[in-house]
C-alpha cells in the first residue's frame, strides 16, 4: 500500500503514563504462543496462567483487569515501583496488541482518528518520527491479528 496520509512518518514516544493499559473495561488479546511465553516468564503452567490471569469473553480470551482508582488496569501493570509511572511487568513478552499500539488500523484511518487517539495517548506527537516502514509493519501485524479474532 502506498500514499498513506502518514507516509512521512508519525511522532510517537511512550511516556509510560499507563493510559492505554487502563480506563473502561477492555480486552488484551493474546495468541497461545504469547500466553505460553507469559506463563514461562511467570514460572507457572499455561493452564495456571489462563486460570489466574485471564478472562474468557467468549469470542476471545483477554488478560484480566483489576479495578483501581485509574480505571480497569491490566493485571500486569505495576504502578508502585516507579512513582508517577505505569510499568508493564510483561514488557519483553507483552502481546502483539500492546506492541503495536498506537499504530492500530483504526487509529491510522485518518489524521483525525490519529488526533483522537492522541487525546488518550500522550506519547502521540512526542519524540522522533517513526518511519512509514515501521508503522506499516505494526499496522499490518495488528490487522492480521484482528482478522483472527473478529469473526
Ligand atoms: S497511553 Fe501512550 S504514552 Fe501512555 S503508556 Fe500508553 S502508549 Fe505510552
Amino acid at each position: 500500500m502506498s500514499g498513506e496520509w502518514y507516509e512521512d512518518g508519525l511522532r510517537f514516544e511512550c511516556t509510560q503514563c499507563g493510559a492505554c493499559c487502563t480506563g473502561a473495561p477492555g480486552y488484551v488479546n493474546f495468541s497461545e504462543a504469547e500466553g505460553r511465553a507469559i506463563a514461562a516468564r511467570l514460572g507457572v503452567s499455561f493452564e495456571e496462567f489462563l486460570a489466574r490471569y485471564t478472562v474468557d469473553h467468549g469470542s476471545l480470551r483477554s488478560l484480566a483487569e483489576v479495578k483501581t482508582r485509574h480505571g480497569y488496569d491490566c493485571v500486569f501493570l505495576d504502578r508502585a515501583t516507579m512513582p508517577g509511572k505505569a510499568v508493564c511487568t510483561l514488557y519483553g513478552d507483552r502481546p502483539l496488541q500492546c506492541r503495536t499500539f498506537p499504530f492500530w488500523p483504526e487509529n491510522l484511518k485518518s489524521a483525525s482518528a490519529w488526533k483522537r487517539a492522541a487525546r488518550e495517548c500522550e506519547g502521540i506527537g512526542r519524540g522522533g518520527f517513526v518511519a512509514i516502514e515501521d508503522i506499516r509493519i505494526q499496522r499490518d501485524a495488528q490487522q492480521a491479528r484482528d482478522a483472527t479474532i473478529r469473526h
